[in-house]
C-alpha cells in the first residue's frame, strides 16, 4: 500500500526555515517564516500568557474532556474581542479549532455540506495554505485579482471586476487584515464596497483573521469584519490565536459563523459534527489561556500592553527599512513599507534577487520576496536595505 504514495511538493516557507537553520553563518537573517520575534530574535511567551499559565496550573483540576465546540466561556470571549462588545448572539455558532488553519479548514468543510457546488474566491496572492487545503479537497476554487505588483498596493478595480463573477452561494474569502503575503490592506471604504457586493451577489463572506492587533490596532483591524458582519446574513469568520497571544504551538484557533438565528442550531451542531469527525475536541490548553487573559481586567491590560509594544515595534520597523531604502535610493518606491501593515510586505523582488541575497548576504525570504518585517531588528534594517539595493531591487 505504502509504495504508491507519491512525494508531496514540500511546504516552501516550511523548507526555507530547514535552509537556514543549515546555513553556519553567524550573521544570517531569517525575514522568512511568520513567526513574530523580538528585536533579539527571540518569540517570546507573553508576560500575560506565563501569568495565566501559572493560574491555571494552581487552579486547574481535571484535564477531562471540554465540550466538542469548545468552550461557551472561549466563544463568548472571541466573538467579543472580533465582533465587539455588542456582537450578535442569536446569529452565532462557534467552534475551537486547531489554530486559525483548522478554523479555515473546518470553515471550508463548513460550505461544502452547506452547499457543495460552491466555489470559493480566493485573493491572489494569498496564504499559500489557503490554495494548498483547497486543492486538496478538490474544492472549486478560482483567484481574484488583489495585489498590484507594480503600485504595491491593492488593486481595487481589478479586484471588484474579478469579483463581479461571484455566483449566489459562491464564498469569497477576505484576510481580515495584515494581509498575507503583500501587508496591502482594504480600507473600510472598500470593505464596505465589497459588503454591497457580496450582498447584491447573495455571495458568502469568509474572513481570514489571523493578525488582529498586529497592524492598526484590536479594533481597528477587525473594523472590516465588523462592517461585513452588519451588513451580511451569512458570514465565516476563521480567527487564529498563534500570532496575538504569542501561542504558535498551543495550535489555538475559532471558527465563528453568523447566520439568521433560524439557523443557529443547525449549524451550530454541524460545526460540532465537524470537529468530531476530524480530530474529536480540539485543544483546549491555549483557548482556556486566552479566556482567562480576555475576561481577567489585570491579564488583559497586561496582554494589550504587551501586543500593542508588538504592533509599534513592527511599525517602527517598517518606518526605519522605508526610510533606509528611501536614503540609498534615492526615491520614494519603497515609502509602501510604511504603509503596509501587518508582519508582512512583498518587496517586489524578482526570484533570482531574493536567491541573490539568499546566496550573497544571508537574507532568508519567501521566493516571491515576501519578507517578515519582525525579523528585523535596528542592526539588521540596514543590511537589509543595502543588499536589496545592490541585487538592484
Ligand atoms: N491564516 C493566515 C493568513 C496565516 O498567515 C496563518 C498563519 N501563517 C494562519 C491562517 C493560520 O495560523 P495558525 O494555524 O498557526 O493559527
Amino acid at each position: 500500500m505504502l509504495s504508491n504514495l507519491k512525494p508531496q511538493a514540500e511546504d516552501k516557507i516550511l523548507a526555507l526555515m530547514g535552509q537556514f537553520r543549515a546555513d553556519p553563518r553567524q550573521n544570517k537573517i531569517d525575514l522568512g517564516v511568520g513567526v513574530y520575534k523580538d528585536a533579539t530574535g527571540l518569540t517570546p511567551v507573553m508576560r500575560a500568557v506565563k501569568a495565566a499559565e501559572k493560574q491555571l496550573w494552581e487552579a486547574e483540576t481535571s484535564k477531562s474532556y471540554t465540550a466538542l465546540a469548545g468552550e461557551p466561556a472561549f466563544h463568548a470571549a472571541m466573538a467579543e474581542m472580533v465582533f465587539g462588545a455588542n456582537y450578535p448572539k442569536d446569529r452565532l455558532s462557534a467552534l475551537a479549532t486547531v489554530g486559525g488553519t483548522g478554523a479555515c479548514r473546518q470553515a471550508f468543510e463548513l460550505a461544502r455540506i452547506a452547499n457543495p457546488g460552491f466555489t470559493i474566491w480566493v485573493s491572489n496572492p494569498t496564504w499559500p495554505n489557503h490554495l494548498s487545503i483547497l486543492s486538496f479537497l478538490k474544492q472549486d476554487h478560482k483567484l481574484y485579482r488583489y495585489f498590484d505588483s507594480a503600485a504595491r498596493a491593492v488593486d481595487f478595480t481589478a479586484m471588484m471586476a474579478d469579483l463581479d463573477g461571484v455566483k449566489p452561494g459562491d464564498v469569497v474569502l477576505l484576510h481580515g487584515c495584515c494581509h498575507n503575503p503583500t501587508g496591502a490592506n482594504l480600507t473600510l471604504a472598500q470593505w464596505s464596497a465589497v459588503a454591497d457586493l457580496l450582498e447584491a451577489k447573495g455571495a458568502i463572506p469568509m474572513i481570514d483573521l489571523a493578525y488582529q492587533g498586529f497592524g492598526d490596532g484590536l479594533d481597528e483591524d477587525a473594523a472590516g469584519t465588523r462592517l461585513i458582519a452588519e451588513r451580511l446574513p451569512e458570514v465565516l469568520v476563521a480567527a487564529s490565536c498563534s500570532k496575538n497571544f504569542g501561542i504558535y504551538r498551543e495550535r489555538t484557533g475559532i471558527l465563528m459563523v453568523l447566520s439568521d438565528p433560524a439557523d443557529r442550531a443547525l449549524t451550530q451542531g454541524t460545526l460540532a459534527y465537524l470537529n468530531r469527525q476530524t480530530y474529536s475536541f480540539a485543544p483546549d490548553h491555549g483557548a482556556r489561556l486566552v479566556t482567562m487573559i480576555l475576561t481577567d481586567p489585570a491579564l488583559r491590560t497586561e496582554w494589550q500592553t504587551e501586543l500593542e509594544a508588538v504592533r509599534q515595534g513592527m511599525l517602527g520597523l517598517r518606518e526605519q527599512l522605508a526610510a533606509e531604502l528611501k536614503r540609498l535610493s534615492n526615491s520614494d518606491r519603497f515609502d509602501f513599507i510604511a504603509q503596509h501593515r501587518g508582519m508582512f510586505s512583498r518587496l517586489g523582488a524578482t526570484p533570482e534577487q531574493v536567491e541573490q541575497m539568499r546566496i550573497k548576504n544571508g537574507i532568508y525570504m519567501v521566493g516571491d520576496s515576501r519578507l517578515n518585517i519582525a525579523g528585523l531588528n535596528a542592526e539588521t534594517v540596514p543590511i537589509l536595505a543595502q543588499a536589496v539595493i545592490d541585487a538592484g531591487v
